[in-house]
């Protein structure tokens, strides 16, 4: 594979920085503070192409690749986490269901004005009881005329405070396991639904978090996305991608918790010499270095795989593997590989990043406070690290028996 960028990306992520650093960067202490994203972020976002970078022209997308989108990721993770998550779970964790499996009439309705960051969508999996074991959802889907009528209870959800649609996983009254997980599209508006307050966090604090609640709420029979029994399915690839947008915001966060930790390190006096002169100091610069380059590569081997496999795929080749070294791999474990070795290296880097900044590091007035308090997200959403190592073990330990 090949790392360099065409001059198109380079001029594109630039842009993007350029944008972020004047619009993203300044506005993410306040935001963090008052706990809300500065509603026209999600506009300005629309407009520079960062919220359809993976969708389709159609629907006001870029028709980006996965390595160009992750790069945009990368920088917008620098800057301000909880836009970062937020967007995507509304762009990406919504609206890239949406934009493969709906009705093409209600993806059409709805994907333009989401793009362009009007309206705001969300992924409702988790539930009070069941987190981690998405096959034991209880939220019921109960047949009604042609459509269905929804009942149940949706927690943890980024942005279901403020979100128009929600892609909700729930379970076909008729059937038990993961196979009658089927997906909906809710307009929240619709009478038989609440939406709950925003959640206390320790981070990402501008990125509403939240309850969602159905009761006896009536669906239309277009609100079924994909077939019925498709839904657990559905999300798992949703998670896929989720992974690699993660590590990518893990990448993110540690480049600036690099950046931020070099310049202080040179300014920052103690013992009559910058601390970067003191051998401990400078130890923690070259830890952080690395793990950040680590991170780097194997995202973008991820990236550059999922844009392989999504290549195979649309070429109507869905059995045809990749190969490396003579060995097939899978993709969707690299993804969990990625999320796993880029979270604990966030959290890892993001501590030494605090720690080099002594008791300034810890004060909200130096940015790595926050960076440290969004980072430990990355190790519990879109799947635990103990749900990576899983996915991972898994993979390996069949492809012995193979
Ligand atoms: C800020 C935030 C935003 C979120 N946004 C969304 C969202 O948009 N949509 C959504 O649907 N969900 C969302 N979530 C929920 C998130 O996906 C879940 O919290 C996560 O999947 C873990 O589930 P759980 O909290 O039920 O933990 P549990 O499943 O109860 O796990 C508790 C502990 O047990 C471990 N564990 C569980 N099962 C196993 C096992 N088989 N082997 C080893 N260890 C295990 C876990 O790793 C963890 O350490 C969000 C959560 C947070 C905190």
């Amino acid at each position: 594979m090949d790392f360099d960028l065409s001059n198109e990306d380079q001029e594109f992520v630039t842009q993007f920085r350029r944008f972020c650093d004047k619009e993203i960067g300044p506005a993410a202490a306040e935001a963090d503070l008052k706990e809300e994203i500065p509603r026209d972020h999600y506009k300005k976002l629309g407009a520079v192409g960062y919220n359809g970078l993976l969708h389709k022209r159609e629907f006001g997308g870029q028709e980006a690749t996965y390595f160009q989108a992750t790069l945009a990721q990368i920088v917008l993770s620098e800057y301000c986490g909880s836009t970062f998550f937020s967007v995507g779970a509304s762009c990406g964790l919504f609206g890239g269901p949406v934009a493969r499996y709906a009705n093409p009439a209600l993806a059409r309705n709805i994907l333009p004005g989401l793009l362009r960051g009007e309206t705001i969508g969300c992924l409702a999996v988790t539930e009070p009881d069941t987190g981690s074991d998405v096959s034991a959802i209880r939220c019921k889907a109960t047949r009604s005329g042609d459509g269905y009528v929804l009942n149940g209870q949706k927690t943890y959800i980024t942005n279901a405070p403020i979100c128009d649609f929600a892609l909700v996983l729930a379970r076909l009254e008729t059937g038990e396991g993961a196979g009658s997980l089927t997906c909906f599209v809710v307009d929240t508006s619709r009478p038989g639904v609440v939406h709950g307050k925003p959640m206390k966090k320790m981070g990402l604090r501008a990125s509403p978090t939240g309850e969602l609640f159905f009761e006896n709420c009536k669906l239309d029979p277009e609100a079924i996305v994909g077939r019925p029994g498709q839904g657990f399915r559905m999300v798992m690839e949703t998670f896929q991608q989720e992974r690699l947008a993660l590590s990518a915001y893990c990448t993110g966060v540690m480049q600036a918790c690099f950046d931020h930790s070099r310049r202080y390190s040179k300014e920052r006096k103690a013992f009559g010499r910058p601390i970067a002169k003191h051998q401990s100091v400078a130890f923690m610069l070259a830890d952080m270095k690395t793990k950040l380059e680590a991170s780097y590569l194997l995202l973008m081997e991820t990236a550059w795989l999922m844009d392989r496999q999504r290549e195979l795929s649309s070429g109507g080749k869905l059995k045809a593997k990749l190969m490396h070294n003579g060995c097939d791999i899978d993709v969707a474990a690299r993804a969990s590989e990625a999320k796993l070795l880029s979270s604990t290296y966030a959290r890892e880097v993001a501590n030494l990043a605090v720690q080099l900044h002594g008791g300034a590091g810890f004060m909200e007035e130096f940015p790595v406070a926050r960076l440290y308090r969004d980072v430990k997200i990355a190790e519990i959403g879109g799947g635990t690290s103990e749900i990576q190592k899983q996915i991972v073990a898994h993979a390996e330990i069949k492809r012995v028996r193979d």
